[in-house]
């Protein structure tokens, strides 16, 4: 009896070659593995790379409220050799009644603290026009987990040179997911970054379930680097550093972090943001995490301010 060597998708592997890239297969081909030693790509984002042996920290508040605000979170950012500040500038909210973002004058913020602090910037965008829109002010476009089968905003991505961190859609399949990353990696232009966040479950004592499994599969199939956010996975501050442990532990290339000059006054995403100073000592706590897997925490050397 012979056995044929399957993919992940029940897909025999031999079938994965630029020859037949053109059949019309439902299969992604181009976020997989072509063989299982291939290492995951090094996606860089202006002076941050993710999918290196060094651990890069994405953080940032959920909404960018004011230029100080940014100021006061890139200052720590630089103590401890973070070098991707996150904010929103448009938001995806659940309801029309809540702070959605102050959008172009957050972008304009985001340019002058990533100017100023020699940091890269990532924030999300929701439509195929905030592209162009936001493209002056950051190093890397953030599709949100309402927005990952938003499939016209995936193609126009994947028309553009900057990397995307595609964040899994919290009812998303891993097969739904890469399905999604393709539609970018399609383009032939932009790389890409997937983002575990959590998905739904059936309680509510935490926000998402953060999938941790997900991540080791990801690792095991796929040549993309793999961020975890722990923030909205948990949605409350106090969880953030165990699933943050958790996340580096499992093989994550990067996290993403929701931080926060005054958490409680934060006007989105209150419960789950990390004070500046829970910041700085979960950063500390990572470091023998990451060395006990053969890792570091990245801390580059950065611009001076
Ligand atoms: C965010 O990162 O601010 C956000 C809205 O995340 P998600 O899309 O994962 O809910
Ligand atoms: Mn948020």
């Amino acid at each position: 009896m012979s056995f044929t060597r399957l993919n992940a998708f029940g897909m025999n592997k031999a079938h994965i070659t630029p020859e037949n890239l053109f059949l019309p297969m439902s299969q992604p081909l181009l976020s997989l593995k072509t063989d299982p030693t291939q290492p995951t790509i090094v996606v860089s984002v202006g002076v941050t790379s993710f999918g290196a042996l060094e651990i890069p920290m994405i953080a940032g508040p959920c909404s960018v409220e004011s230029y100080e605000q940014l100021q006061e979170v890139a200052a720590v950012l630089k103590r401890l050799g973070i070098s991707c500040l996150r904010g929103g500038a448009f938001k995806p909210r659940t309801s029309p009644y809540s702070f959605q973002g102050h959008g172009q004058q957050a972008l304009e913020w985001l340019g002058a603290i990533r100017q100023e602090y020699g940091l890269s910037v990532i924030s999300e965008v929701m439509s195929i026009a905030q592209i162009a829109q936001a493209e002056p002010y950051l190093d890397c476009y953030q599709v949100g987990s309402r927005n990952m089968q938003n499939f016209d905003l995936l193609k126009a991505l994947g028309q553009q040179p900057k990397p995307v961190l595609l964040k899994r859609g919290f009812a998303a399949t891993l097969d739904e997911f890469l399905h999604a990353a393709e539609y970018i990696l399609m383009g032939g232009i932009a790389p890409v970054i997937l983002c575990e966040r959590g998905i739904r479950g059936f309680d509510s004592r935490t926000r998402n379930v953060l999938d941790l499994g997900s991540v080791a599969w990801l690792k095991e199939n796929t040549h993309l680097p793999v961020v975890v956010d722990p923030s909205h996975a948990t949605g409350k501050a106090t969880l953030v550093p165990p699933a943050a442990k958790a996340s580096v532990a499992v093989g994550a290339d990067g996290l993403m972090l929701e931080v926060h000059p005054e958490p409680l006054a934060a006007l989105s995403d209150a419960d789950q943001a990390l004070s500046l100073e829970a910041l700085v000592k979960l950063h500390t706590e990572l470091h023998p995490v990451a060395e006990a897997i053969g890792r570091a925490i990245a801390n580059p050397t950065l611009l001076p301010v």
